[in-house]
């Protein structure tokens, strides 16, 4: 079939309507929120169930026509834009957006790819369970997506990451068969795992089409606290303390650092800063319990006054602000979360995802911002992340008043710096966003030619013909 001939096909599949060519239609799927990536294709195609799915990468796959899966276009590293050769074609989740069954009994529940992931944390509620995923971007990102991607975010601290938090999935592969791998089990030993090989595959190995996740007892007290410190070693000896008196019921322990604060204050609608005085580094602390206390007592609360109370008598805390209603725990979470975004409205900001043993996190700070500043004067680091994983995204905005293009013209540069120390401390230049295709070309410099050789042996294994999302990880 010739290239029109194979268009028309496509079309056929999903009906013209889900068939976007329109340059006004189009234009969404193109380009991610940071405007580091924009494509261009011939068309978006938006299939309403699996079968559609099959048939289009059937017949993608017998005309050599490349498809790039998108789910909530949220992933950070460029996978989900096609490239600006206009002849990938994207392929769109969002209109596969049902819950298929909640087990509450069970604890899970079976959802298509593209529910957003908030979607998913509002059935759950509703059937008084938790999906404990959460991501700053969970308004708009896809379970199809965070599969893809192997998503992190604030909870891995207690629940894991995506992986952890899948028990089965249904997947397109690439010459159109469905893989049945619907299975809830939580013990199945029969075999490799394959659905391991679809999560974090970022869309190159299969399209995933549905998934069941676990599901787990909704907390029953929560806390929250917003803790000024004076630097990185005060928050590991706290996240420590945390750690060893709260065990599973620290639900979270992220760093901040005073810039970012700021930066959330000053852009950030609705933010406020929780403390009087200023401190060169925060923490923001969650403690969660299934069950509530013995005679109306708040089990988290008293175990956040130990903890904190701890921290105080060894010094470790310059300050401290306790959530004292659900509204004010998600106002603190609203700055954290918010702290991607805000470094949008300071100019360039070059962006590091990375992650080091957690007990490294303090040294790593400390070299890592000298190197920067000493690289780039003026620049303004701003790490702030995950640091009960030692995942640190180390983004460093440009100097007040500087040239934005001239400042991230040295982003290859500043990444080799600071993913020079990374390697230097056993870390990961990718904790949770992926490689796409911000980081293809960095992958060999981190692997082992025995790995890069069993990846590609996996990706022709899974894709012989290449054609979901080329270049992508290799
Ligand atoms: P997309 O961006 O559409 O796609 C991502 C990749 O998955 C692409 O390679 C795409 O081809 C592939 N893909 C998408 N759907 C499918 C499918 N159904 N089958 C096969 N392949 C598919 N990430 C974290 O891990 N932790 C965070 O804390 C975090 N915070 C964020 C905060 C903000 C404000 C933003 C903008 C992003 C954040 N991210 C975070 C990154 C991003 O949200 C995640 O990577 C997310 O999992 C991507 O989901 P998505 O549906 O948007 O996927």
């Amino acid at each position: 079939m010739t290239d029109p001939a194979v268009h028309a096909r496509l079309i056929e599949i999903v009906g013209d309507r889900n068939a976007l060519r329109a340059e006004a239609d189009t234009a969404p799927y193109l380009r991610e929120w940071r405007d580091l990536y924009v494509g261009k294709t011939p068309m978006v195609l938006r299939p309403g169930g699996r079968e559609e799915v099959a048939e289009i990468l059937k017949v993608a796959n017998e005309a050599g026509l490349r498809i790039v899966p998108q789910g909530g276009n949220t992933g950070l590293v460029g996978g989900q834009i096609p490239d600006d050769s206009a002849t990938e074609i994207v392929l769109s989740l969002s209109r596969m957006n049902r819950v298929r069954d909640i087990d509450a009994d069970g604890f899970s529940m079976t959802v298509e790819a593209g529910c957003t992931l908030q979607a998913i944390h509002d059935a759950a509620d509703a059937a008084d369970r938790l999906f404990p995923l959460t991501l700053g971007s969970q308004g708009s990102c896809q379970i199809g997506g965070n599969i893809a991607t192997n998503a992190g975010g604030t909870a891995v601290l207690a629940y894991g990451n995506t992986r952890d938090l899948v028990l089965g999935l249904e997947v397109v592969l690439p010459d159109g068969r469905i893989w049945e791998g619907l299975r809830s089990l939580r013990k199945d030993n029969t075999g490799y795992d394959l659905k391991q090989m679809f999560i974090g595959s970022e869309g190159t190995l299969g399209i995933i089409t549905a998934a069941v996740l676990k599901l787990f007892p909704r907390p029953r007290a929560q806390d929250v606290a917003f803790v000024a410190l004076a630097s990185p070693r005060d928050a590991l000896a706290l996240f420590s303390t945390a750690r060893a008196r709260a065990g599973a019921m620290l639900t979270g322990f992220e760093l901040m650092p005073r810039i970012g604060v700021e930066f959330a204050v000053r852009h950030l609608p609705g933010a406020r800063d929780p403390l009087a005085t200023a401190a060169p580094w925060y923490v923001l602390i969650e403690l969660s319990s299934g069950t509530e206390g013995a005679d109306g007592g708040n089990p988290t609360r008293d175990l956040m006054e130990t903890i904190l109370g701890e921290a105080y008598e060894a010094g470790l805390v310059e300050d401290a602000a306790l959530a004292e209603s659900v509204q004010q725990a998600a106002d603190f979470w609203h700055i954290r979360h918010g702290m991607s975004e805000v470094q949008r409205e300071e100019g360039g900001s070059i962006k590091h995802d990375v992650s080091v043993p957690v007990a490294a996190v303090p040294d790593f700070l400390d070299e890592a911002i000298a190197a920067v500043e000493a690289l780039v004067p003026g620049c303004r680091p701003v790490p702030f992340g995950h640091m009960g994983d030692g995942n640190i995204h180390f983004n460093v905005s440009q100097p007040v008043d500087a040239d934005k293009a001239a400042y991230l013209a040295r982003w290859d540069e500043m990444n080799a710096v600071v993913h020079g120390i990374v390697a230097r401390y056993g870390g990961s230049i990718s904790a949770e966003h992926g490689i796409g295709r911000l980081k293809r070309d960095l992958l060999g410099t981190v692997k082992s030619e025995v790995e890069m050789d069993l990846m590609r042996r996996v990706k022709a294994a899974f894709d012989p013909n290449g054609i979901l999302n080329p270049g992508r990880i290799l």
